[in-house]
């Protein structure tokens, strides 16, 4: 690997080793900073600006009190790097590796390029999560780097799209029927949002397209849930989903039975 890739420069909000919920296996996740979408139900508000922000958080020493946390870094692949190889041998035990999140990381294409040929090159799997929300050629230009695509189809519906998350589906859509064309191995995550995309007629429409339109054997829905809400008092920011429910597990088991019956393998969680 040459010195160039090492040295590629990014802004990051947080790195989170062990984790079992994105992608296969056990996984340390990346987590880039800058979000071209604004979903109101985002649980990671501070990943969406580019900008490095500071957030209020209770101080764990003393959870009454409050302590300012700056929310954002810029570092190096090779600094990345040394984190992510510490826990190679749980990613060979278990079939893990490393993946991309956000934020998005299409936002940036050249640190998430270099980042992702750095893992490649030390053997280490590679995934991203992403919302396919950038131009084709961005897509392209990681696809031979990228193990498995975690991607998220939020809504069918343009329209619906735009009014929660700040953009429209159509390119995220053309996106991800070029990806499936050119066999990238991908997995749908739908996140199951009150209100936004919670009937059976949402989630059906986003099965088939996902089974019959791109030919994919698995999707995972998620449910919404509120853990991201002190984040958002922590940065200033009203609370855009109010006081919605989360969907209950009899819904979700509902919803699963929906989008199997398109004939796509539905999972419950990441
Ligand atoms: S795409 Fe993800 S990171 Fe971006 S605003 Fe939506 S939920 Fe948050």
């Amino acid at each position: 690997m040459g010195n160039e890739t090492y040295s590629v420069r990014g802004r990051i909000f947080d790195i989170q080793k062990f984790s079992v919920h994105d992608g296969p296996g056990i996984r340390t996740i990346v987590f880039l900073k800058g979000c071209v979408l604004r979903c109101r139900w985002c649980c990671n508000p501070e990943s969406q600006a580019w900008d490095i922000e500071s957030m209020l958080q209770p101080d764990p020493s003393s959870p009454d009190r409050k302590i300012r946390k700056t929310i954002g870094c810029d570092t190096t692949v090779g600094e990345i790097l040394q984190t992510v190889l510490q826990d190679k041998p749980y990613y060979r035990r278990s079939g893990g590796g490393v993946t991309l999140s956000g934020g998005e990381s299409l936002c940036q294409p050249a640190f998430a390029r270099a980042l992702l040929t750095a893992c490649r090159e030390n053997g280490v799997n590679t995934a991203m999560e992403t919302t396919l929300c950038a131009e084709w050629e961005t897509v392209e230009s990681l696809l031979s780097l990228v193990d498995t695509f975690l991607v998220d189809i939020k809504h069918m519906d343009s329209e619906k799209h735009r009014t929660f998350t700040t953009q429209p589906n159509e390119t995220i859509l053309a996106n991800a029927r070029a990806l499936a064309a050119r066999g990238a191995h991908m997995i749908v995550r739908v996140p199951v949002i009150p209100t936004f995309n919670d009937t059976p007629a949402e989630l059906h429409a986003i099965a088939s397209f996902a089974y019959e339109e791109l030919g994919l054997e698995e999707m995972h829905i998620l449910p919404y849930h509120k853990l991201g809400y002190d984040k958002y008092v922590g940065l200033g920011r009203e609370y855009p989903m109010g006081d919605l429910p989360s969907p209950d597990k009899a819904r979700m088991e509902l919803l699963r039975n929906v989008c199997a019956s398109t004939g796509i393998t539905c999972h419950i969680g990441g």
